[in-house]
């Protein structure tokens, strides 16, 4: 009998341990992924829609482009986990496994803000980013806010990109001396564990006259009034609110009860869970790393190292590091990175790599070697 791994999500962790599996074991195993969706597309992709560089339907990867031995890919919804029976249930039946793995994501919680359906704009998802795209061209004066509703959410840096990216966009048009920007965000600083990358992106905001707000997150709004009330119980007047929303695991994630404040608590080293066998990685855990598509890929990796040990083959199993690259937009088409390392040493750091043509090549590379390894595009 083969082992039977069931994936759940087909999102950045999920793309890459069935990826890696394949690889090591081809159809020696038996492996299946559980999507709801039809294409996975990349979180940076949602700036360049919002922004009017692409359009959604250029930057959606469909999931029948992957073919992989030993991996089947089915696109149905998944109603109920039971990490003790290794068992789920979804729309169209329920599927077994030897090895579980949680690779569902994180949500928008819109609700969990009072007033930000009704008053605000989400730039989170593919459909928020589609209809800002028609908002932004029309922007001609007034305060932009950008404001982050809670911590943790998907990548720290993207929020400050946007400021840039908006800033740029209005300089283009020649409205930028009519509008006002101001960027809320609970951390105290763009990116905590690089000082040297917070302070190039401050002195980018300043530079651009962008108001930066820190250590605050947008507790409500008030549509009528068009004010976001911020945590320290001040007031910040706007014309247009460009949020991103507290995050949560998947309701279906939180009904399994496997989660803990919102997400599943994870060992840091090894991704397990307190279900033998049951695995989670990326977004919808609790893993020690911040939650980013390169931290989902590096868990991915050593969840495919102890399963692929454990079927007798490849290296014995190793630890996550927690270590990845983020890229970050610094407008007027300059992109630099911060290499993060949250878990290999006694300290998490970041290391800066300032603004360069290597740097935009190696986004990319990034990108494209994805592409290629997970949808087989040359
Ligand atoms: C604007 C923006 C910019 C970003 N830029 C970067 C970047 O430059 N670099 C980077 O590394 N990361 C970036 N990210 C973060 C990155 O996109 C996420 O951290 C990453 O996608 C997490 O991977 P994951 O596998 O945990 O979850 P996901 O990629 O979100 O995948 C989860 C999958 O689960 C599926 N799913 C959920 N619920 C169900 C269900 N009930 N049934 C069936 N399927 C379900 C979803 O359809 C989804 O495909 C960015 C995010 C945003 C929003």
């Amino acid at each position: 009998m083969k082992t039977r791994v069931l994936v759940l999500g087909a999102g950045f962790g999920g793309l890459e341990l069935s990826t890696t599996l394949s690889e090591a074991l081809g159809d020696e195993l038996d492996v299946t992924v559980i999507d709801k969706g039809d294409a996975f597309v990349f979180g940076y992709s949602k700036l360049d829609v919002m922004f009017g560089r692409t359009t959604p339907e250029a930057v959606r990867l469909p999931y029948r482009d992957v073919a992989k031995p030993g991996v089947r890919l089915l696109r149905e919804t998944i109603t109920a986990i039971d990490p003790a029976a290794k068992r789920v249930t979804t729309d169209a039946g329920v599927h077994e496994a030897d090895v579980l793995v949680v690779a569902l994501g994180a949500d928008y919680d819109v609700d969990a803000t009072p007033g930000l359906a009704e008053g605000g704009n989400e730039f989170y998802s593919v459909a928020g980013a589609e209809r800002l795209a028609s908002v932004i061209p029309a922007i001609a004066e007034g305060h932009v806010v950008i404001g982050v509703c809670g911590a943790p959410f998907k990548c720290p840096p993207a929020p400050s990109e946007c400021a840039l990216l908006l800033h740029d966009e209005l300089v283009r048009r020649g409205v930028r001396d009519d509008c006002r920007i101001s960027f809320v965000m609970p951390l105290s600083t763009p990116v905590p564990p690089s000082p040297e990358t917070s302070a190039a992106l401050l002195d980018a905001f300043a530079e651009r006259d962008i108001e930066f707000v820190g250590g605050r997150r947008i507790a409500s709004v008030d549509p009528a009034r068009r004010v976001a009330l911020l945590s320290d119980g001040s007031e910040l007047a706007f014309d247009l609110l460009l949020a991103v929303p507290k995050h949560r695991a998947p309701q279906v994630v939180i009904g399994s009860g496997m989660t803990e404040d919102g997400y599943i608590p994870v060992d840091f080293s090894t991704l397990e869970t307190r279900w033998p066998g049951v695995y989670a990685i990326g977004d919808c855990a609790t893993a020690g790393v911040p939650k980013a598509g390169v931290f989902a890929e590096g868990a991915a990796r050593v969840v495919a190292q102890a399963i692929v040990a454990q079927a007798g083959a490849g290296d014995p199993p190793g630890r996550h590091l927690g270590r990845g690259t983020c890229y970050i937009e610094f407008g007027g088409g300059r992109i630099g990175s911060v290499d993060i390392d949250f878990l290999s040493g006694p300290e998490r750091t970041g290391t800066f790599n300032a603004p360069s043509q290597e740097q935009m090549a190696l986004k990319k590379r990034f990108g494209a070697s994805r592409r290629a390894r997970w949808f087989g595009q040359a």
